[in-house]
């Protein structure tokens, strides 16, 4: 399903300074010498296209600083007197939005706890009618592409045509090596369905620490992301809020050195030939592995059928854990990595059960269509 969003492209109303397009600062203004002095630092830097800082915070506690409030639209507009860097803020109500207007304020960006609210985000877009202002949506804290998407329509409904995503991660049960699990298929789904959408990455609040930002921003421009919103301070280890994961001006521009950029379409004619005949060598391992998928599942069919006539139930746990056993060493000796080998089993299990189930119930009476539980 294609979005019917309309949006103009993002290098029509940012130029990045240089490439990737970066924005970045603090996570929270504190204090006007913090914010005047850090924005100064990253525009020397000539790498920060755009100066970020939040004012009104969204905390999880009541009691942790919520932010520094009005007041620092002033500093804002100091930093981006003395440095020329556009501005970015988080805006979280109709005011928030009316103040940061008012204070000129260049771009605006919905947080990842408004995006999960369409009261919120409604009530953010209504705001914004008739105002030409560029807005960023952040992915919602959990992972369901339809609130992400159903902000992007709201704000875009609205009359913002400068629009962007920010990947920012999402809230997963496990702990896991990341402050927020990037999913990075959410992102790539939001691609599809919105390709003319930019997204701009956020590695901070991915990794919710330093050391993975350089990994992160690096997978980001892999898949093709337009940007990257880094938290940058003067001196993270005062920082009041985010202090793990926010890194000094000089280190941003470190880990910025040590990115990759490469292009998503090939230029010279024979590296377009090598692609083409790598990516035809790949239809045709494709066509196989379907051709052999459709074979599978006819030997499906026949063990349905076998197992109806001779009252079996479907699932039988051991014949799983055998397959799992058994395939799982060799995927490893395939090269292939152990949680791929996994997924494609469970797939191609759990599919072979929905065919099961619609041999076991054939003749009867109108069965609910399920999806794949493992899709
Ligand atoms: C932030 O950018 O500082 C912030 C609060 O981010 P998020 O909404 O992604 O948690
Ligand atoms: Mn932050």
């Amino acid at each position: 399903m294609k979005l019917d969003l309309n949006i103009q492209p993002l290098e029509s109303w940012i130029k990045a300074k240089s490439e990737p397009l970066v924005i970045a600062g603090p996570c929270s203004a504190e204090t006007e010498e913090q914010l005047v002095a850090t924005a100064h630092l990253l525009a020397k830097t000539g790498r920060v296209t755009a100066l970020r800082a939040g004012i009104w915070k969204p905390r999880t506690r009541p009691g942790e600083f919520e932010g520094i409030g009005s007041i620092g639209l002033k500093w804002l507009s100091r930093a981006k007197e003395e440095t020329g860097l556009p501005t970015a803020i988080e805006v979280a109500t109709a005011k928030h939005v009316e103040e940061a207007l008012k204070a000129g304020v260049d771009i605006l960006w919905v947080g990842a706890r408004s995006t999960v609210n369409p009261f919120t985000v409604q009530e953010i877009a209504d705001a914004l009618r008739g105002v030409d202002v560029p807005v960023m949506v952040k992915n919602p804290v959990n992972p369901d592409l339809s609130l992400w998407i159903g902000a992007l329509e709201r704000i875009n409904g609205a009359g913002i045509t400068k629009l962007a995503a920010i990947h920012r991660g999402f809230s997963y049960h496990e702990k896991t090596a990341f402050r927020n699990e990037p999913m990075w298929d959410m992102a790539i789904n939001l691609k599809t369905h919105a390709p003319t959408l930019p997204i701009i990455n956020d590695p901070s609040h991915i990794c919710g620490n330093r050391e993975l930002l350089g990994y992160v921003a690096q997978k980001a421009l892999d898949l093709d992301m337009q940007g990257l919103m880094i938290e940058s301070h003067i001196d993270p280890s005062v920082a009041w809020t985010d202090a793990k994961q926010q890194v000094t001006p000089s280190a941003l521009v470190d880990i910025l050195d040590r990115l990759t950029l490469r292009k998503p379409e090939v230029k010279g004619a024979d590296l377009k030939d090598k692609l083409a005949e790598l990516r035809s060598q790949i239809d045709k391992i494709d066509d196989i592995v379907f051709q052999k998928m459709g074979e599978r599942m006819q030997i499906v069919e026949k063990i349905g059928n076998y197992k109806k006539e001779n009252g079996i139930t479907i699932l039988q746990v051991n014949r799983w854990e055998e397959i799992l056993n058994r395939r799982i060493p060799y995927a490893k000796a395939l090269k292939l990595s152990p949680e791929f080998a996994e997924k494609l089993l469970e797939l191609m299990h759990s599919e072979s059960i929905r065919k099961q189930t619609e041999i076991m119930n054939q003749g009867q009476s109108e069965q609910p269509q399920e999806k794949l539980t493992h899709a």
